[in-house]
This record gives structure tokens, C-alpha cells and sequence, in this order.
């Protein structure tokens, strides 16, 4: 175990540190630093910097606000982002920039941060922010990798660490399998309290653990038990508005009530989802559902072998899931990520400049205990045997019409296989194996392609064509995953990219941009996206001449009249930045 800071293999324990690693998957996390640090090829000597201030305010002004605030919250409770941009990696992120940087590193960067230690200090900071007209961000934690990180849409914001100080579990309650958490509570630390006090129950968890429940539930992340649609099971908010006062939804509204997190819904407007993918208030505690132990689990992983077989593998998916005995939202990835989730760079199997030709990607997957294949589908099955049982046999003659299917039998699996990461995760057991694939390149980052359709194989195919053709103009390697919900499906492309690379990093957002608009033409929308796309995607919700964003704009007027609330966050401007040129788009070039 490292013991000192000082030892390149440290990594913050959860006992020391609110954002830190369980003690059992210690080793991992320092096999996954050695591994990240092994790929940074640049001199990573970060660059001094001077201070950047809010847009509009004053030096004097600012010093003046910072200090006010610093006499209410404590001297150290506001600090100043004037130091050297670290990017650390994925357990040991600075909080001052997006470490994943896909504009220059010193674009997106806050003025300052604050770290509240209560819903009552998250008011403070809101009126401080009216009064000095400042633009602030909250954070839960700041792991939004591929989405932003721990950045601000509006450079020199000042950014609210809200889950530095407060990340208390306040509830977990076996009888009702519920939870309430603050915002520095991450799927690692719910998870083992949750083991600590014996509790019959899983939490659900994203492919890694490390997000905090309240940061990836509030941006509609997911993950993989049937509880994956983490917004979907949230129930109860507690919302500090931009203007400083403070609410309870659904429930919560009702003082002595003991249904808070049991029925999301209350009396009246349904308030909740305007505080999801939004700029309209700061949620300082959530209610959340926890599933009782199914009293069993099995992962089955298929492999299928041709390109062609993606159309009819969705039309076999589409009845099995929406009937429930496909049971989690399940993973069909591309061969290509069986390779990359191994680990190594892209440079020991091709060394050219194009998109990687598909015959290495097989030859080298032959070699590995999957055997070649295209497609691959990770899911789980959940209950006793007999009844695992049942699902399992209706899933083997489905997928078995696909000529060339093959189950792979899980015993065959070595300890290390991704399999059993994707099994751990679906049974609600947070992970870091997810992490390998991004030193696909050097100083890997990633950013995500993510457009929602039907559970179609016309669909699917479309949007794979799409996303190839763009890869292929830019000389990206193409890595899709179709992530199957119950409805409708998600298409993940991650784009991995040398974020030290300006050329890589611009070819990487062109792509992008293209991709956002083919699909918009085709009638497809991405269900989330990274800061600096917000702007474009929301364009494309526009139908009725943008009937949608101005019923949103009239929103935030009414909430936020000052308009200091994450500003442009999902691309909601308030009436002030309005028709002023602060949407990043196409056209607008890559300066925030
Ligand atoms: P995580 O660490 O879980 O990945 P983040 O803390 O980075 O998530 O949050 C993701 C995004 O969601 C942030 O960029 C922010 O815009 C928004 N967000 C996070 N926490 C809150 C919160 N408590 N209140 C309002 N918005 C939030």
C-alpha cells in the first residue's frame, strides 16, 4: 500500500479523502495511475498563469467580492485559480480546468472556487454572486470526464466544489431500500457504506465509480443493474434557486413527512426535471431508490461475427428488452473495443496516420480468449437459478438465430478479463477497469458522440454509417457502443484523442460537429453532451421555430434575473448574455 504523497504510486484512500478510492480496489487505481502516467509523452510542465476574472468585473471589484466572501466562509474556503494547471488524472483531478481539455487547457477555467459546507453557505454564496453580478458553476465533484470535467461554461466563473465539505450519507434505509445523499457522495462511497452496515441492497454505479451520485444523476448519466436510469429512480430534491432561497420537491414540500423518498412526485407541477440538464438551481441533497439483492446474478457475454448482423441483432433485442428479459440496459460494443478496453495504445497494432484498417483489429482479437468477432453483447440476468434460468434459454435461441453466435462461457475468462469488470459493474459494484481505453493514444482524453434512437437495426445502421463516414474524413478511429435502455437505445462513439494535440484535438471537434448535424438531419438528438457542444445540440431541439428553448429562456429569466446561474449551461442563456456571441458553435471557431 502507498503511504506517502511523495510515492508516484499514491492514490487518496476514501478514508482520507471524500473523492477517494475503496481500500480494495487500491491496487487497481495504482495500476490505472502507473498506466495513465505511462502514456503522457509531452513535457507536461504546466504553464504559469495569470488570474482570469469574471467577464465584466473589475479586478478591484472581484478582490473586493472574493475577500467579503472569504470573511462569511472562511480564508480558506475561496481560493483563486492562479496557479499552474495540473491535469492529474482520473482519482486526483485538480478541479480547475477540464482535464480533458478539448479547447486550449486554459480556456474553460474558473476565476476561483468555493467550497460551501452547507445548504445554507450555498445560499450565502448564491446572494454574494447577485450582488456582485458574478457567474458561478457548481460541481458535485467534478468527474464529469468527456462532458466538461470540472469546467465552467463561462470562463472565469467561479466555481461551487460543493462536494469537497458536503458529502454526507444521510440516509440509507433498508426497510424502504432508499438513500438521501449530499453532493460529494460518490458510487464508491455509497457502495461501501452500504456493505459496512450489512445491508441487503445494491446501488447501481456508471462504468466507473468514482462520479458522485448526485453530479452524474442531476446530467441523466447511467448505469447497468435494472436501477440504471439513475434519474429515472431519484426521488426528492433539496434545490437552492439562483435568487438564494431554498426548496424541497415532491414530499420534501410536506414538513414531518416520512414519504421523501419513497414518492418522487408530491402534489402538483412535477418541479424535478427542470433541475436536470439545466442552469435553474443547486441541489444540495437527493433521495435516491436502492434495489434489494435479486438473490442471484449471471453475466452472459455473445459474440457475433459480421458487421451485417448488427441490423438483425437489434430487431432480436428490440421485443427481449422491452419485455424485461434482457434486464439491464445492456452493452453491444464494437470488436475494436474489445482491443482498445485491453489496454494498450493504438500504436502497437498500427502505426499509421488514417482510422486503423479493421483486418488488424481482427487479426489482434483473434489472438485474445473472445476469438474474432464484431459484435459483442455483455449483459446480466438477475434472480434465483430457475428463474435466471428461463430468461436465459429465451436469450440463447434469440441470439443463436444470428448465424456465427457464439456464448462465450465464463468460466473460460481469466481474473482480468473486461468481462468481469462488466459483471461487477451490473451488479452494482463500482469499478475502474473502464479507464484502460482511454490511453488509446497518448495523453488520451475522450469526448462522446451520443444520439438516442429507436431500438431499430435500420437506425442503428444509420447512425453507425454516419459516424464511420466522419471518422473516416477525419482519420479517427472508430469506437461505437449501442447502449440499449428499454425504449430507445443510445449510441456512444467516444472520440479518443492526444489532448496535447491541437491538430488532433480540432479534428476531433470538427468530427464532432458533423456528426451532430447528420444526425440531427436524419431526426436524431444526443441525450447529453460536453460544454463546449451544448450550444450546438440544443440548436437542433427546434422545432416550431425553438418553441422549446424560449419556454426555457423565459424559465431562466424568471429564476435567475441576474442571470449569475452556470450561464449558456446546455445551451440556456439568460436575457444578458442573449444575442451577444457567447454560443460556441460551428461558426464561432474554438474560443469560448
Ligand atoms: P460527477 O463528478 O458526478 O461526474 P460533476 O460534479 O462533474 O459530476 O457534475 C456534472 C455536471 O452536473 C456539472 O458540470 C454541473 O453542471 C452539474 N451539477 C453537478 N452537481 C450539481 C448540483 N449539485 N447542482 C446543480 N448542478 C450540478
Amino acid at each position: 500500500m502507498a503511504d506517502s504523497k511523495d510515492d508516484s504510486t499514491y492514490v487518496p484512500l476514501l478514508s482520507e479523502r471524500h473523492s477517494g478510492i475503496p481500500e480494495w480496489l487500491l491496487e487497481k487505481a495504482q495500476q490505472a495511475k502507473m498506466h495513465a502516467l505511462s502514456s503522457a509523452t509531452e513535457d507536461q510542465t504546466p504553464r504559469r498563469r495569470a488570474t482570469v476574472y469574471p467577464p465584466g468585473v473589475e479586478e478591484s471589484v472581484f478582490i473586493e467580492a472574493v475577500n467579503e466572501l472569504r470573511e462569511q466562509l472562511g480564508t480558506d474556503q475561496v481560493v483563486l485559480n492562479d496557479q499552474l494547471l495540473h491535469d492529474g488524472w482520473y482519482m486526483e483531478h485538480p478541479n480547475t480546468h477540464d482535464m480533458m481539455y478539448i479547447l486550449d487547457q486554459d480556456e474553460l477555467v474558473p476565476s476561483s472556487i468555493v467550497y460551501p459546507g452547507s445548504t445554507e453557505e450555498v445560499q450565502q454564496v448564491v446572494r454574494w454572486a447577485n450582488k456582485y453580478l458574478l457567474p458561478i458553476f457548481p460541481i458535485s465533484m467534478g468527474r464529469n470526464f468527456g462532458y466538461g470535467g470540472a469546467a465552467p461554461r463561462v470562463r472565469g466563473s467561479v466555481l461551487i466544489d460543493l462536494g469537497k465539505r458536503m458529502n454526507k450519507i444521510l440516509d440509507i434505509n433498508p426497510d424502504d431500500y432508499t438513500c438521501l445523499v449530499e453532493p460529494g457522495v460518490s458510487f464508491f462511497a455509497l457502495h461501501d457504506e452500504v456493505k459496512r452496515r450489512g445491508y441487503d441492497l445494491w446501488i447501481d454505479t456508471p462504468d466507473v465509480g468514482g462520479g458522485s451520485v448526485i453530479g452524474n444523476t442531476v446530467d441523466r448519466g447511467v448505469g447497468y443493474t435494472p436501477y440504471g436510469d439513475h434519474w429515472a429512480v431519484h426521488s426528492g430534491l433539496e434545490v437552492v434557486l439562483p435568487t438564494g432561497e431554498v426548496i424541497r420537491t415532491g414530499m420534501g414540500a410536506l414538513p414531518g413527512n416520512n414519504t421523501w423518498q419513497t414518492f418522487p412526485y408530491g402534489f402538483g407541477p412535477y418541479s424535478d426535471g427542470i433541475f436536470s440538464q439545466s442552469n435553474y438551481g443547486i441541489v444540495t441533497k437527493m433521495g435516491m431508490a436502492l434495489m434489494p439483492d435479486p438473490g442471484g446474478y449471471e453475466s452472459f457475454i455473445y459474440t457475433f461475427p459480421k458487421e451485417e448482423d448488427l441490423t438483425q441483432l437489434i430487431e432480436i433485442i428490440r421485443p427481449l428488452r422491452i419485455s424485461n428479459i434482457l434486464e439491464n440496459a445492456a452493452q453491444l460494443r464494437h470488436v475494436i473495443q474489445s482491443i482498445a478496453v485491453l489496454g494498450h495504445p493504438r500504436n502497437t497494432y498500427y502505426r499509421g496516420e488514417s482510422a486503423i484498417p479493421i483486418d488488424i483489429i481482427h487479426e489482434a482479437v483473434s489472438k485474445t480468449a473472445l476469438g474474432d468477432h464484431t459484435w459483442v453483447y455483455y449483459g446480466m440476468s438477475y434472480g434465483p437459478p430457475h428463474i435466471r434460468k428461463y430468461k436465459l434459454d429465451i436469450i440463447d435461441t434469440e441470439f443463436n438465430k444470428v448465424p456465427g453466435a457464439r456464448r462465450i462461457d465464463p468460466t473460460t475468462l481469466g481474473p482480468d478479463e473486461y468481462f468481469w469488470s462488466r459483471d461487477r459493474i451490473a451488479s452494482g459494484v463500482p469499478d475502474v477497469q473502464e479507464l484502460r481505453w482511454v490511453q488509446w493514444v497518448p495523453n488520451g482524453a475522450h469526448i462522446a458522440f451520443s444520439p438516442v434512437s429507436p431500438i431499430r437495426g435500420a437506425d442503428a445502421t444509420r447512425l453507425i454509417e454516419i459516424a464511420r463516414r466522419r471518422h473516416d474524413e477525419f482519420g479517427i478511429d472508430l469506437l461505437p457502443a449501442f447502449i440499449v435502455g428499454l425504449r430507445e437505445m443510445h449510441l456512444i462513439v467516444e472520440i479518443v484523442f492526444d489532448r496535447t494535440d491541437r491538430a488532433r484535438r480540432k479534428a476531433a471537434l470538427d468530427c464532432l460537429r458533423a456528426m451532430i448535424d447528420d444526425a440531427a438531419e436524419c431526426g436524431y438528438g444526443e441525450y447529453r453532451t460536453h460544454l463546449v457542444l451544448m450550444d450546438q445540440i440544443a440548436g437542433t431541439y427546434n422545432w416550431n421555430d425553438g418553441a422549446l428553448m424560449k419556454f426555457n429562456e423565459k424559465l431562466k429569466d424568471a429564476l435567475d434575473p441576474n442571470g449569475i446561474l452556470a450561464p449558456g449551461r446546455c445551451g440556456i442563456w439568460p436575457r444578458k448574455y442573449r444575442g451577444r456571441g457567447w454560443e460556441m458553435t460551428r461558426e464561432s471557431g474554438e474560443s469560448s
